[in-house]
């Protein structure tokens, strides 16, 4: 399978400072493992391409995305709201986030990759309708569904999100679209601290206790997450994904291996081969141990690729 890989170097200009752990390091720390276990050659790698501005403006309202790009250019660094510092670079960096969700989304839709990784920072799940926080500026896979919906007229987007934080931002921008199902597996009681609405039908929400293990893990996917997308039938596979509820990541208290993201990713590609031919585009959230990240995104990659 042609698996496509975007990204860019704005996403490793960006930087919160001060040793931050969602630092550029991230993106380099995949990059490298990759290489070192021989699947970097096998990717379609592309640049990710700067969003324009109309395609943000479906997610978020205008005053914020106007308020966001009359801060910039700056040299100075400055705080775009909770837990989110800003450098020169970010907005291009944003951009290019939420850029390569879209343009991976037009890459699996016209069959031209089976399916595609976003190795791509500021992540986006934690940023609302108004508001950037949680490290995160732009709603990058909130984005890439309207865009989805909009431009290749779909009608069933699937948004998975196996963060080890609640995914608050793609929920608040998309709760009320019934075009869209969305599954967030969380720590909770956890950032952001807010008790989220379980009655929508088109929401899933797995919580999990603090020392969660794989076996539990994979047990609440299969039968929380998995009927549910299955009935859904999605014709596009959006994963938020966050690799910060392994063991070894210093942000939270879940116990679960680089082998559970190997584990999840078959899992979703089952259905999505049924469902929509494959159609998967996932986009990097969470995780902060190095070690733990890169192993973790080589073996959803490798899933992926069908490697
Ligand atoms: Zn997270």
């Amino acid at each position: 399978m042609l698996t496509a890989f975007l990204s860019h170097k704005d996403c490793e200009l960006h930087d919160m400072g001060g040793g931050h752990p969602e630092s550029p390091l991230r993106i380099a720390a995949i990059r490298d493992y990759l290489m070192e276990r021989q699947l970097w050659d096998v990717l379609n790698h592309i640049d990710a391409p700067k969003i324009d501005k109309k395609h943000l403006y479906r997610v978020h309202s205008r005053d914020y995305v106007d308020s966001i790009y009359r801060r910039f250019p700056s040299k100075k660094m400055q705080s775009l709201g909770e837990d989110m510092v800003a450098n020169q670079y970010t907005l291009d960096a944003a951009l290019r986030s939420a850029g390569a969700v879209c343009k991976a989304i037009d890459l699996v839709l016209s069959g031209d990759a089976n399916n595609a990784f976003c190795s791509v920072r500021p992540p986006g799940h934690h940023a609302e309708k108004s508001r950037a926080m949680g490290f995160c500026v732009f709603s990058n896979v909130a984005v890439g569904a309207a865009y989805a919906i909009h431009k290749h007229a779909l009608t069933r987007v699937a948004i998975l999100d196996f963060d080890v934080h609640h995914g608050n931002g793609t929920e608040n921008i998309l709760q009320y679209d019934e075009r869209v199902l969305f599954c967030s597996s969380f720590q909770y009681p956890f950032y952001p601290f807010v008790i989220p609405d379980q009655t929508r039908s088109n929401i899933v929400h797995t919580p999990m206790h603090a020392g969660t293990c794989s076996q539990e893990f994979r047990q609440w996917i299969s039968e929380t997450w998995l009927p549910k997308l299955r009935a859904f039938s999605p014709q596009l596979i959006l994963i938020s994904a966050g690799f910060d509820a392994h063991q070894a990541d210093p942000l939270a208290d879940v116990f679960l291996d680089e082998r559970d993201y190997g584990w999840i990713t078959d899992e979703i590609n089952s259905v999505a081969q049924a469902s929509c031919a494959g159609c998967i585009v996932s986009s990097l959230e969470g995780g902060y141990d190095l070690t733990a990240l890169s192993r973790s995104v080589y073996q959803h990659i490798k899933s992926l690729a069908g490697v």
